[in-house]
């Protein structure tokens, strides 16, 4: 196998090394990426899937992967912790659907102005009956006090907007990259939000 190479204008050619991560999003746009349906056996093809939950229950992210889809925005220590990992083992980072992009849904409690707040409503205000606030340093990751989109805190390299994006966007944008060949992102069906 051809050792991937990433031309300048942020292309792939050769066998990619794929990865998907799922930090804080509701899984949406993975189950778009498994609406692929049978172009995943042609996918299957040219890639080698090395990190994935959709793939396997592999828990660490590796190095030298070339390209990653990342859905969700960053809203607690693991999800800084692993995206910064992602940053730093990764040559093309995509900032996948409209809660990596914008923080989107998980970003909604970013209007009650901190984590302790949010904490506060669901676990003491909306308890049935004594709500006890959660801590679990070491087990639960904490909240960061607002949930950032992706490239606040990371750079990345494309946007893949949409809530999901549809297949046939994913499709429209990885082919190109696959061709070796930059992806066109432009037009209502390659970047509208929504
Ligand atoms: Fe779910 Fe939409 Fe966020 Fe994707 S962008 S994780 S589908 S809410």
């Amino acid at each position: 196998m051809s050792s991937p190479s990433v031309s300048t204008t942020g292309s792939i050619t050769g066998k990619l090394r794929l990865a998907t991560v799922w930090l804080a999003g509701c899984s949406g746009c993975h189950m778009s990426f498994l609406d692929l349906d049978e172009w995943l056996i042609e996918l299957a093809d040219c890639i080698d899937m090395v990190f994935s939950p959709v793939a396997s229950d592999s828990k660490e992210y590796p190095q030298d992967v070339d390209l990653c889809l990342v859905e969700g925005g960053v809203a607690n220590s693991d999800n800084l912790a692993l995206i910064l990992q992602v940053r730093a083992r990764t040559r093309l980072l995509v900032s996948f659907g409209d809660c990596a992009l914008s923080a989107n849904v998980p970003g909604m409690r970013n209007m009650l102005g901190g984590a302790e707040p949010v904490l506060r409503r669901g676990y003491l205000e909306l308890a049935d009956d004594s709500g006890v606030m959660p801590h679990a340093p070491g087990i639960v990751p904490e909240l960061l006090p607002q949930v950032l989109p992706l490239h606040e805190v990371v750079p990345v390299d494309f946007y893949l907007p949409g809530c999901p994006p549809s297949a046939a966007r994913i499709r429209a944008f990885l082919e190109p990259l696959l061709r070796g060949e930059a992806p066109l992102m432009e037009g209502a069906e390659m970047i509208r939000f929504g």
